[in-house]
């Protein structure tokens, strides 16, 4: 039983057919602009550019941001590692700051005092979409003149105080890679909110040229007039995602179904204090990106992880904390002891969930879970 299955909805065949009779393959064509609109739509962004990757959204959103060398970008190091490479090509340096050991999000409280006069922008992470604390966030950001760029790879149809993540910051960076939500295979979305960035993110996303605005008749030649690079995914691609964003609800509603049962069905273990279920604040509207377990210690997760490939079953971990990194160690710095950071990395485990799993296959796995934690006996649930 693999830990991720991409799902398709059935609809890609279709609307890929569609854009190859269309005649255009290369990118910025009817699937890109259709899907663009629905996120601008669905979002409030202002502006929506389909890129090829979060990873590329978040470098053009560095490049937006004006990171430099010698800039430090305040970043959690409980992420993946494109948080960071995005402002490390850039020259820039990453800040590692602890997470709040609820939502596994920055800890807003620590944040304000890694302030120095190199800090540029403040990078935000939804952990498992389910939304960080922005309202703090802002206001540090907003005292200081710092941008905020928020990678909310893993935030696609979630919000939190009632806004979409990836929208409250300048910038916000989505991913369709097929181990998220909404998939297209790679795929993600810049999220431009600054309406004064918009023009530039079009350039650069066109490679340094004004091609977007010659296209729409604005002008009547297009040049080379900024750097810039190849940010845009091809048409199939756009396609094959805008199937999937038609479903976007249905797929979102599944994966809520599937993570409630394993809330239930791990609420005596919970209960007795061996395991941590996510924790999701009132006021976050999360779309059931994962669901995880903190257990005690390595040694009973390394158990546990045992324990379900015995029965077929395969859990995953994840991060190595970047700071701890060989990359993250020669590129960034760590601001005070990153104690939550250190310890949830070696006791969290990520469970399978995927649209179509079997609710029976949840059952097992948390009989699996209950023998490996309390040496048999069944969750009864
Ligand atoms: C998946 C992920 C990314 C990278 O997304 P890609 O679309 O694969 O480039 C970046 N940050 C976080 C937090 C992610 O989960």
């Amino acid at each position: 039983m693999p830990f991720n299955r991409p799902h398709a909805t059935g609809a890609e065949f279709a609307c890929i057919q569609d854009a190859i009779n269309r005649g255009q393959l290369s990118g910025n064509g009817e699937y890109t602009k259709r899907c663009q609109r629905w996120l601008e739509q669905k979002t409030g962004a202002h502006k929506a550019l389909l890129t090829h990757s979060c990873t590329g959204a978040l470098e053009m959103a560095a490049l937006l941001a004006d990171v430099g060398p010698g800039d430090e970008i305040i970043m959690p190091s409980y992420t993946f590692v494109s948080t960071a490479n995005a402002f490390v090509l850039r020259g820039a340096k990453p800040v590692f700051v602890d997470v709040q050991a609820d939502t596994l999000n920055i800890d807003p409280n620590l944040v304000e005092a890694a302030v120095t006069p190199r800090t540029k922008a403040i990078c935000p992470v939804h952990y498992a979409g389910v939304g960080a604390d922005m309202p703090p966030l802002m206001d540090i950001a907003h005292r200081h003149g710092l941008t905020v760029i928020e990678d909310a790879a893993q935030g696609a149809m979630a919000a939190r105080y009632g806004r979409p993540l990836g929208t409250q910051g300048a910038l916000g960076a989505l991913s369709f890679h097929e181990t998220k939500n909404i998939i297209a295979g790679e795929g993600g979305a810049l999220l431009i909110n600054d309406p004064r960035l918009a023009e530039r993110a079009e350039i650069l996303w066109e490679k340094g040229t004004n091609r977007g605005a010659f296209f729409r008749g604005e002008i009547d030649k297009y040049t080379w007039v900024d750097v810039g690079s190849s940010f845009l995914p091809g048409e199939l691609t756009a396609a094959f995602l805008w199937a999937q964003l038609q479903h976007a609800d249905a797929i979102t509603d599944e994966r809520l179904r599937i993570w409630r049962l394993y809330w239930d069905r791990l609420a005596t273990l919970a209960e007795a204090g061996l395991v941590q279920r996510p924790t999701v604040p009132d006021d976050a509207k999360h779309n059931a990106h994962m669901f995880y377990v903190l257990v005690e210690s390595l040694s009973k997760r390394s158990r546990v992880i045992r324990g379900l490939k015995e029965a077929g079953f395969h859990a995953v971990f994840h991060y190595v904390p970047l700071h701890a990194s060989p990359a993250g160690q020669r590129f960034g710095r760590t601001f005070g002891e990153l104690r939550v950071t250190e310890s949830l990395s070696e006791r969290l485990i990520r469970l399978p969930l995927w649209f179509g799993i079997e609710d029976s296959v949840i059952d097992q796995i948390a009989d699996q879970l209950h023998c490996a934690l309390t040496g048999g006996g069944s969750t009864a649930a």
